[in-house]
């Protein structure tokens, strides 16, 4: 057990009872930053490709994504049980009907939750109903992910988020009393901001009802408004990043957070066809060991 910080994987273990495997599910839903409700370019450092990047998968029906994610670890795990993950673009941006049938269309045997990735301005209050209804009916856990990023609304205005801080922390709090386990999504790195305002985004994390977050080092993808402003040299009041300086960084972050939190990760690593900056080429559990190295330590990071 890692003693500096509760990690993800024990977390689904206590809340599941047995280990717990996520299989991705792309259904090919859009967006409303980039369908033309709210903008069409989308938040400046999105790509979504850098994170489903299988495109062939993406439309297949749910439970045959889930079915070939099961075969894939079922092999080396036979006893393994499956959360099925909506991760890419906003998996509650729909009809709720229509979405609530492919949610429910993934619990097939051995899938013991569903966790779903989304703005927190795309979940209603008849969806979240919807999801209590099918989380009762079907004896499951519904999980939901919020991508939060920021607790900084200048900073959520500058990265065109198209949605203020106020409202992640209503879409929480709404979630939350649902009975939802809530995990955020933060980007350490972004424009305009210094590690205070990393430190500030997570005390305000601290003090709402969030079971877990995932951090990640911003990444400049090709195909993104953030490409074009790195082109154009005009990322100067980013902070720039070595490992070792990010992982410094995360250990404070991991003094700062409430100890209850489970931590997801701290990286991300898109493809390199698709990664411009950062290119540290560190493995997860590479940059886990030079964080922990960090945390063993002890102060001053
Ligand atoms: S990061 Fe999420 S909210 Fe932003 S444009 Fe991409 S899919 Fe939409």
């Amino acid at each position: 057990m890692n003693p500096y910080y509760r990690e993800y994987s024990q977390y689904l273990k206590e809340l599941f009872g047995c280990k717990v495997q996520k299989l991705s599910v792309d259904m090919a839903f859009s967006c409303p930053n980039r369908d033309g409700r709210l903008g069409t370019g989308g938040c400046i450092y999105c790509n979504n490709d850098a994170f489903s990047p299988d495109l062939e998968k993406r439309g297949t029906p749910v439970a045959e994504q889930i079915e070939r994610g099961k075969v894939f670890f079922g092999r080396k795990y036979p006893e393994m049980k499956y959360l099925a993950y909506f991760q890419s673009y906003t998996s509650t941006y729909g009809e709720s009907g229509r979405l609530l049938d492919y949610y429910c269309s993934a619990l097939t045997e051995d899938v013991v939750g569903i966790l779903i990735g989304t703005r927190p301005d795309c979940i209603p209050d008849e969806l979240i109903a919807g999801l209590a209804a099918l989380e009762r009916s079907h004896n499951t856990k519904i999980m939901i992910e919020f991508g939060v990023e920021s607790m900084h609304d200048r900073t959520l205005e500058r990265i065109n988020r198209h949605h203020d801080s106020s409202c992640a922390i209503d879409a929480i709090e709404r979630c939350s009393a649902a009975g939802f386990p809530i995990g955020v999504h933060l980007i350490a790195g972004l424009p305009g901001e210094d590690e205070n305002d990393i430190f500030k985004t997570v005390d305000r994390i601290n003090a709402l009802p969030v079971s877990s977050v995932k951090f990640h080092q911003l990444q400049v993808l090709r195909g993104t408004k953030l490409a074009q402003m790195h082109a154009a040299d005009e990322l100067t009041d980013c902070m720039s990043f070595t490992p070792d300086s990010y992982a410094r960084l995360c250990a404070r972050i991991v003094k700062r957070l409430r100890s209850d939190i489970a931590i997801d990760r701290f990286v991300a690593q898109a493809p390199a066809d698709m990664l411009i900056s950062p290119k540290w080429g560190l493995k997860n559990y590479e940059f886990t060991a030079l964080l922990h190295k960090c945390l063993e330590s002890g102060e001053p990071y």
